[in-house]
């Protein structure tokens, strides 16, 4: 289900039934002369497109404008850059819509610069600060000082932001930090192999597509089918074990440690 196809009465059902909502992130920049500029966006919408397949949730439209600080090339070679801030609280603003909408979980999908990133430590900013502010303004001075929180209560897990490649798949040999190299180009070839044209990899292909770590010549559909397996093997798995009556354990906290 998209958010944006929905209608009023599914929306409703999808809310009160505490469906997930998964929501890709990702920004517009140069990966290499063979690749789509939006290949960041288009892995974590391909990855929630096919956990949607075997897990009942509500896929929304990505953040497609994320910033890049234009550190692997300019705006010459196509590349956008936004504030990271400004960026962080545009998030805000959606994930608080999400929250008041009534989303019981709502999990934000991240591939690009990886979870320390300047993409990603906006959005988990602005998703720490959505849980507080929206928790306190429904629940008032002491929310969390004045008694423990029910074992069912996970405010504090409401919003999540991950990678795309989660621990369990990079165990199977997934790597997410690479950019236009073996990995993103096996990916596209198999997800969206129209977005690919490897013969432009030729002389003058950066050194991230070409050096002995990258090796983009040598991506092959069949390993980017291994790959999306593994991945979407992981959040399936991850996001099932969220869904379960339980207390989820501190893996899947996104706000940890925190008092
Ligand atoms: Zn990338």
């Amino acid at each position: 289900m998209h958010l944006q196809y929905l209608l009023p009465h599914q929306l409703k059902q999808a809310v009160e039934e505490g469906w997930p909502l998964l929501v890709p992130t990702g920004c517009i920049e140069y990966h290499g002369p063979h690749m789509a500029m939006g290949l960041d966006t288009i892995v974590v919408e391909e990855l929630l497109e096919r956990v949607a397949e075997r897990v009942t949730c509500v896929v929304a439209p990505p953040f497609w404008y994320g910033p890049t600080g234009y550190a692997v090339t300019g705006p010459d070679q196509g590349t956008l850059d936004v504030s990271t801030e400004r960026f962080g609280r545009h998030v805000k603003d959606v994930l608080g819509s999400f929250w008041e909408v009534g989303f019981r979980w709502i999990v934000v999908g991240v591939h690009h610069q990886q979870m320390d990133g300047p993409e990603s430590l906006a959005i988990r900013q602005a998703a720490a600060e959505v849980i507080f502010e929206k928790t306190y303004a429904e629940r008032g001075d002491a929310w969390w000082g004045k008694a423990p929180l029910p074992p069912d209560d996970h405010v504090f897990e409401r919003i999540q932001v991950w990678p795309s490649v989660l621990p369990a798949a990079a165990e199977q040999g997934v790597v997410m930090a690479d950019h236009a190299g073996y990995y993103e180009t096996s990916l596209l070839m198999a997800a969206r192999p129209e977005l690919v044209d490897a013969d432009r990899l030729g002389m003058g292909a950066p050194w991230y597509c070409t050096n002995s770590e990258s090796k983009a010549r040598e991506a092959r559909p069949e390993a980017g089918e291994r790959m999306w397996a593994a991945m979407v093997d992981a959040w399936v798995q991850k996001l099932s074990g969220l869904l379960r009556p339980k207390r989820p354990t501190p893996d899947d906290l996104t706000v940890k440690g925190i008092f």
